[in-house]
């Protein structure tokens, strides 16, 4: 398991003179309600009025903390709704937020989303202090590799270039040559592929993301063995259950996925691919084979498309809550702190990923089939 580089912190200027609230005087009041109430209309579609009371007032308190911290949330895909659309304020997949992350002004930045990416905020935006609302908010690709591990492998396989998926400490990262995400993997390894003048290239650490990249590319694919125990649990059966049951429903999946899903699935693509496709191609009935809140998140700018939800949940974003949120702002809580040295060596392959032209989000062609040559290092 690999250890968080995160210090709790004693609660600071929490003078009620300062803050707008304290956690006592959190209630659904007539000044809660009229500063949610357009927050509300923007959810009601995902969100019932009677859960709302509970919602609204930390809502309220994490709106009007973040102004007196000088902070912004970040905000993944598969955050809850009431976080993704109430206190977010830049919202997406792993490779928009870290672009946010590089680009921000505010002094203070909340990762609601998980370890890793609250690790990937701070490579890039080294002064600002990075908060992560949970210690637990951990990640099974993330902990499927050391850095230790990559440097075994590059001793292994000299001269091969490293692709390391942002899913990954920074450890991992500060060995690689480069990272990726799943919406940029295939541009990524045919890229540095090209850089170097070389064949194959090591695309860590997620098997199944490397299965499919490898379908998609004529580079040899070196992988490693990790898997997301939220897209590994999908299965060709569910597909076929949800094609029986859904008849015209549209099934996009995310690449890190088992290739037998992506297979049996209409479009492949990161969670902002999927996103763009439920908005250009306004499909009546979709399923979004992957975490759950997605759904729910996309649903609320296609009120006019119904979601089939496969439900599968992510136990380590799920530690993200509004709660949680509210308490990193209140105490400055739990900040991200990096060896300075291992933060520099990471941001170089960040960096390095950064610097690639924009390019649309890679689509994964399901017909493809992997390639018998990939190998599992
Ligand atoms: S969904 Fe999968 S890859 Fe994303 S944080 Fe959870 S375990 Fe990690």
């Amino acid at each position: 398991m690999v250890e968080l580089n995160i210090l709790p912190r004693p609660p600071i200027s929490a003078n009620p003179t300062n803050l707008a609230y304290g956690r006592r005087g959190l209630v659904y009041d007539n000044q809660v309600k009229a500063e949610t109430d357009a927050l509300y209309e923007r959810v009601r579609g995902v969100i019932s009025s009677l859960e709302w009371p509970a919602f609204a007032p930390l809502i309220a308190a994490i709106n009007r903390l973040k102004k007196e911290r000088d902070a912004v949330i970040l905000a993944h895909n598969y955050m809850t709704a009431e976080i993704f659309n109430c206190v977010g304020d830049f919202r997406g997949d792993s490779l928009g937020l870290a672009r946010e992350a590089a680009n921000v002004s505010a002094k203070v930045i909340v990762q609601a989303g998980v370890h890793f990416m609250a690790e990937t905020s701070k490579i890039l935006s080294p002064d600002k202090t990075v908060l992560i609302p949970s210690l637990e908010a951990g990640c099974s690709l993330a902990a499927s590799i050391t850095g230790e591990d990559v440097a075994l492998i590059k001793q292994k396989h000299p001269g091969i270039p490293v692709v390391t998926y942002v899913n990954t400490t920074a450890e991992v990262k500060a060995q690689s040559d480069i990272c990726c995400t799943s919406s940029n993997a295939i541009q990524v390894v045919e890229t540095i592929a090209r850089q170097w003048g070389v064949d194959q290239v090591i695309l860590l650490p997620d098997e199944y993301l490397a299965k499919n990249v490898a379908a998609q590319t004529k580079i040899k694919i070196l992988a490693w063995g990790g898997k997301c125990e939220v897209h590994e649990r999908f299965t060709p059966d569910d597909i076929a259950e949800i094609r029986a049951s859904h008849s015209g429903a549209v099934i996009l999946a995310h690449p890190e996925c088992p290739p037998d899903v992506v297979a049996a699935s209409d479009f492949t693509g990161s969670t902002g691919a999927m996103s763009d496709y439920v908005e250009f191609h306004k499909p009546k009935k979709v399923v979004l084979i992957t975490e759950c809140s997605m759904s729910d998140n996309v649903a609320v700018a296609n009120p006019d498309v119904e979601f089939i939800k496969p439900c599968n949940l992510c136990p380590h974003m799920k530690m993200i809550t509004l709660e949680a949120i509210y308490d990193a702002l209140l105490n400055l809580r739990h900040e991200v702190v990096l060896d300075p040295v291992v933060s520099a060596r990471a941001k170089k392959a960040v960096d390095a990923m950064l610097a690639l032209p924009p390019a649309p989000a890679g689509i994964f062609d399901p017909t493809r089939p992997v390639p018998a040559n990939l190998e599992i290092i």
